[in-house]
């Protein structure tokens, strides 16, 4: 386990530990926890410390797991799960509670973390802390955030699912895995009319079998972007042609 971080008095409400913890590092707070749980603490290693100096002790890893918040140290793993082509799965949370996404990434010279942020855009990016939840003091002096705490948990479980399935040697898809619980949200938009007519035939489907509707299509400014609500879908992950990872890649292989 890899945090710098110690536990705030607003991590409170949404973290396995308690208040004993504060201004402690974290993840000795959980291998604690653990150990107190009845796993073998000798079986654990902590890192008070950055992934960037820390991941390098650990290259005979089987899976990475991260749910970072802040791009530069997301971008650190990517990169050096790309260099060995270590799988990931990243676990990310939307501002304000209303859901979040995994991305699973099986193998990351096939299509790594970067390709799947560049499928979904920095819509959520940037905005950080003062929109991250919701804000109960005007003053913005706490950040406690009391609806980040259903999609925290519910997303760390899908995390859970995913990386059990994948060290039990199952066949986990590369994708980008999405739950919200919103009203309609957008996720992802469309210009080219081959793409936008086969999701408006996904739409229709749904209604034609008599399924309430988790998604739809909307048109603005010539673009159409998909929305949805109150549900989980998942995107096949692919190489992007734009990953500054893969375009390098394929530059290189032509040499
Ligand atoms: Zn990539």
């Amino acid at each position: 386990m890899i945090d710098p971080g110690v536990l705030e008095i607003e991590n409170i409400e949404r973290h396995l530990l308690g208040k004993f913890w504060i201004g402690k590092p974290k993840v000795e707070g959980v291998k604690a926890w653990l150990v107190d749980h009845g796993m073998d603490g000798t079986r654990i290693t902590t890192h008070v410390d950055s992934v960037q100096t820390a991941l390098g002790f650990h290259q005979d890893a089987d899976l990475v797991i991260s749910a970072i918040d802040t791009r530069r140290d997301r971008d650190a793993v990517n990169e050096w799960c790309f260099s060995f082509n270590k799988p990931a799965i990243y676990c990310g949370i939307y501002p304000k509670g209303v859901g979040g996404h995994v991305f699973v990434v099986p193998h990351p010279h096939d299509a790594c973390y970067m390709c799947a942020e560049l499928v979904m855009g920095g819509q959520y990016e940037e905005k950080l802390p003062l929109s991250y939840g919701i804000e109960l003091s005007p003053d913005f002096s706490t950040f406690v955030v009391p609806a980040l705490s259903w999609a925290i948990h519910s997303l760390s479980a899908d995390t859970v699912g995913f990386a059990l399935a994948y060290l039990q040697q199952h066949d986990v898809e590369p994708q980008i895995y999405i739950k919200i619980h919103t009203p309609w949200q957008d996720v992802l938009y469309f210009c080219d009319k081959q793409t936008t007519a086969a999701m408006n035939g996904y739409v229709e489907l749904q209604k034609t079998m008599g399924l309430i509707n988790t998604v739809r299509m909307i048109e603005s400014n010539g673009e159409h972007a998909l929305q949805i609500r109150r549900s989980t879908i998942a995107l096949r992950l692919e190489q992007s042609q734009v990953c500054p990872f893969h375009s390098r890649a394929i530059s290189l292989d032509n040499i």
